[in-house]
């Protein structure tokens, strides 16, 4: 029916295209760029390999809009799905407005100088992208993703107001490393070194990094103590809910992790501003980045699970209702599907899912939307079909309701 273009070849986007490639009635054909050939070339052989699908593979910058509005116009997709970096975003948005071609993304853009991400700068191209007839979806992945269309599925099912909002995610795993991030390092250091910041009565509370935490019950886990850090779900859903008197969100982190992530913060290795080294600029997380383990390489010997969710509070006919809605995914299932781990696979998985929501036309309306704007069931039933099942609690008290 339809033909995308994947760009980023990661941990991500190699589940993307596995995931597309076992869905031949919707994805027709499959086109994946990035900046390393060869990891699109890696990806394109385990999916022949296993799917027996083809895969056509291009090197590309996706920094530098011509080069992706030529390799649009010479591939001709119906749908960019951008699986690289934040910092793409929004030349990937702006190739797409000059092509006339959809867009949809898991994480929110960031500008590279300064570790800020929020929406507003996607958000600003809502007029110019409903004027082109095309549609963008943000933040497609689980943690923004999925926890946006469970709480989408709660307001639908459970709820007439939801007061309280607390995502929580674990990854109760073990890759064998001393050290090393599930998704792209540089990223994920960004994000967790940055001020916490949660929303509560019409107002951003911020919190130094990591100086809120508690212990919060996973299923099938166990207590693990767990940080509060902004996330920028929050932001999506305190617009889109506005009964929401507080949201939070809560991820739990090791402490072997954390001594390493205050070592590496003390002597200097996550900064992003630049250092002159031996006469040439350097920053040092991203030379930190390049000595870690990739996210793509860390599932062969991955054990254990994550579980992620959103835990709520609010009103149903005049009563005080509780819902947990969550799923468990085990990094040894996800690496018996498609080779990946865990924190790949939640994010990939969905992303498919979300782009066949687009292609199949159940989500499709020009202009910029998140996730949680559309109907959740199909969605839900998709995930649950293609790895990813939800679980639901129903009026049971919540682990995080203080
Ligand atoms: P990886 O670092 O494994 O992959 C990123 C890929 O993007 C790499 O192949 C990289 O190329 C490529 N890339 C980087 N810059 C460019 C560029 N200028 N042009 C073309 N390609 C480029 O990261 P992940 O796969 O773990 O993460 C991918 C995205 O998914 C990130 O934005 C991350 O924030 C998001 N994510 C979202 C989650 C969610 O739940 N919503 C959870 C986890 C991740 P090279 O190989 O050359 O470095």
């Amino acid at each position: 029916m339809s033909k995308v273009l994947v760009i980023g070849a990661g941990g991500v986007g190699s589940v993307v295209v596995k995931k597309c490639a076992s869905v031949p009635s919707v994805f027709t054909e499959i086109i994946l760029a990035s900046r390393t050939v060869s990891k699109c070339e890696k990806i394109a052989q385990e999916t022949f390999e296993k799917y027996g699908r083809k895969v056509e593979t291009y090197q590309l910058d996706a920094d530098n809009v011509a080069d992706t509005v030529a390799l649009i116009n010479k591939t001709k997709p119906k749908l960019v799905i951008n699986v690289a970096l934040p910092y793409q975003d929004l030349p990937i948005m702006d190739a797409c407005l000059e092509t006339g071609v959809h867009y949809m993304d898991t994480a929110n853009y960031e500008p590279i100088d300064e570790a800020k991400f929020e929406y507003s700068w996607q958000w600003a191209y809502q007029d110019r992208f409903k004027e082109k007839g095309i549609m963008a979806l943000l933040g497609c992945g689980f943690d923004p993703g999925v926890t946006g269309v469970y709480t989408a599925y709660a307001a639908k099912h459970y709820f007439d107001e939801i007061h309280y909002l607390d995502i929580v995610d674990c990854n109760g795993g073990d890759h064998g490393k001393a050290f090393a991030t599930n998704f792209n390092p540089e990223i994920n250091i960004r994000e967790i070194t940055q001020k916490g910041k949660y929303f509560e009565d019409g107002l951003w509370v911020e919190i130094d990094a990591m100086s809120v935490h508690k212990k919060i019950n996973y299923p099938n886990i166990g207590e693990r103590d767990s940080y509060l850090l902004y996330h920028e779900e929050l932001e999506s859903l305190v617009k889109n809910f506005p009964t929401i008197k507080r949201a939070r969100f809560w991820m739990t982190f090791g402490q072997e992790y954390l001594t390493h992530l205050r070592v590496l913060q003390n002597v200097g290795m996550t900064s992003i501003h630049p250092i002159v080294y031996e006469g040439k600029a350097i920053v040092p997380l991203k030379f930190l980045k390049a000595v870690l383990p990739e996210p793509s390489e860390l599932g062969e010997n991955y054990s254990g699970e994550t579980s992620i969710g959103c835990q709520i509070k609010g009103i149903k006919d005049g009563k005080e209702t509780t819902y947990y809605i969550y799923n468990n995914c085990k990094h040894q299932a996800a690496y018996n599907d498609v080779k990946s781990q865990g924190v790949s696979y939640t994010t990939g998985v969905p992303a498919m899912v979300g782009a066949m929501m687009m292609l199949t036309g159940e989500w499709m309306k020009a202009g910029v939307y998140n996730v949680e704007e559309f109907n959740p069931d199909p969605f839900l039933e998709k995930v649950a079909e293609h790895g990813l099942p939800w679980q639901e609690e129903l009026n049971k008290p919540l682990a995080v309701n203080t």
